[in-house]
């Protein structure tokens, strides 16, 4: 996909933000940075892919980290002042930040590559400070929010549901940021005590845990109820940091180059990549990698027993879930019921067809079912994107673990092993397959007892993580009290 620029037109030599509804106005990347959602309901997506050429390859081939990150990201970023932009990379993927390897791999490297055996390795995404690779984009994103909101002179109040993973990045990536709050609910008693634990220990006074008496999609539902008063969202400048924040997804193209370079040795090669899927935010970075040059040949989808993803690339048909039909699973991570980045992929399948993507997200938003199946745009999928799938279960995720233990001598955590699992059905003899390790073993150390009858290794530091004390408060499933505590605390 060329990257062209006409020379009469200067606004295209910028890089511009279009929705994948075709019905929002341009942005640039700070206008989005904040946001979610563009104005008609779609999401953001480049007006074109950068290109990387294969001398741009062997120019990266060699970087490090950082180096890389800069490379990918000034091409998405280009209204943040290069030097800025250079700095706020420096200060986010450092080896202090992603010190929590507990594998022997070398921090320096931030996204370590692991060998399993020849062409078999895993990606380490989850030696930041919650061990889970949602740190990877988010603690870029804390830096940038705190650089865009000095430039402004706003403050932004980021509210938000957890039911782990994305809650504890967030609180990491925000804790200590001038100008931000974070209001984050979780359903009070039913987080791991990891999990409980390693948010509600945080003593920064500008995060507020607060455990709501009810389950998660009480939780939820709040933060639609307040989200829906613009009002009061103006008035508390309320954000959010959701898997469709495109700045999350830009950052996580960065490691798809760095474990193809760590993984070949030549830019002749080819990689596959594997990749535990919920939200396809993560797999959706692998597919713009791909189309920005990177030699991949296949993006595996791995999902658990909330299969929705895995059913599309079989079958051609996409059939989100009722919340009521997602099962609670031993990989909760990606317990979904529908894919929210998926929207970006099929915008490119059917060649940025906002008219056709419109059509299709209108029963999607209705909870109605699409079928590409006799369209030849679905030989299209594998055939031009590459995609693969496969789905594992709770017995697949133990016994790959034992299997990873015993074979490798690596205890792996259940998504990674959900991974693994599919991987190990859909490799090739020639090509090399990456897995990506999206969490730490320590994170879901129940099953890693099941599976391997010892608790998981703690990074150093965290080993009494469960006796620190708690800061927190318990709420009702009440939208006026919770609005009323936001009033009392914001920024
Ligand atoms: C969020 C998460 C996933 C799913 O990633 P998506 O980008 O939503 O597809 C997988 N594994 C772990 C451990 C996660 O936290």
């Amino acid at each position: 996909m060329a990257d062209f620029t006409f020379p009469h037109d200067t606004r295209a030599s910028h890089m511009h933000y279009v929705s994948t509804r075709g019905q929002a106005p341009q942005k640039r990347f700070t206008d989005i940075l904040l946001g979610g959602l563009m104005e008609d309901g779609g999401l953001a997506m480049p007006a074109q892919y950068p290109a990387f050429s294969r001398a741009d390859l062997d120019a990266m081939r060699g970087m490090d980290y950082r180096q890389l990150a800069f490379a990918v990201l000034s091409r998405f970023a280009d209204d943040i002042p290069a030097d800025d932009l250079k700095a706020l990379i420096d200060r986010t993927y450092t080896p202090e930040v992603y010190c929590n390897t507990v594998s022997g791999s070398d921090a320096r490297d931030i996204t370590p590559l692991y060998t399993l055996e020849p062409g078999l390795h895993l990606l380490e995404l989850s030696n930041g400070p919650t061990l889970a690779f949602k740190d990877m984009a988010m603690q870029l994103l804390g830096n940038l929010f705190e650089y865009a909101l000095a430039r402004s002179g706003d403050s932004l109040n980021i509210f938000g549901a957890t039911s782990g993973d994305t809650g504890s990045s967030a609180e990491y990536a925000m804790r200590g940021k001038r100008g931000i709050r974070v209001f984050m609910l979780s359903p009070h008693g039913k987080m791991s005590r990891f999990q409980t634990a390693q948010m509600f220990s945080l003593q920064d006074p500008n995060i507020f845990n607060i455990a709501v008496r009810g389950v998660f999609d009480d939780c939820q539902d709040m933060v639609k109820a307040v989200s829906n008063d613009l009002e009061f969202k103006a008035k508390y400048r309320i954000g959010t940091v959701n898997s469709i924040n495109w700045a999350r997804v830009s950052a996580q193209v960065v490691y798809y180059f760095k474990g193809y370079f760590s993984a070949t040795k030549s830019n002749d090669e080819q990689v596959s990549f594997t990749v535990p899927s919920g939200n396809f935010g993560n797999v959706c970075a692998g597919h713009i990698a791909r189309m920005m040059g990177l030699p991949i040949r296949h993006l595996v989808v791995a999902t658990n027993e909330n299969d929705v993803l895995d059913e599309f690339f079989r079958s051609g048909v996409y059939r989100p879930r009722g919340t009521a039909e997602t099962l609670h699973t031993t990989s909760p991570s990606m317990d979904i019921s529908k894919a929210s980045n998926f929207e970006r992929f099929i915008y490119d399948l059917t060649g940025r067809d906002t008219a056709q993507v419109r059509a299709m997200w209108g029963e999607v938003d209705r909870g109605r079912p699409f079928d590409l199946s006799a369209s030849p745009l679905f030989g299209r999928v594998a055939s031009d994107y590459g995609f693969q799938s496969g789905s594992s279960n709770h017995a697949h995720r133990v016994s790959t673990m034992r299997l990873a233990n015993e074979r490798w001598g690596r205890a792996i955590d259940t998504h990674t092993a959900d991974g693994l699992k599919v991987a190990l059905e859909r490799r090739e003899a020639d090509v090399p397959m990456i897995v990506l390790e999206t969490a730490l073993p320590a994170k879901f150390s129940e099953t890693v007892v099941e599976a391997l009858g010892r608790e998981p290794v703690r990074p150093a530091g965290m080993e009494n993580l469960e006796s620190l004390p708690q800061r927190f408060e318990v709420m009702d499933a009440d939208v006026v009290a919770m609005k009323a505590f936001i009033a009392a605390n914001a920024g």
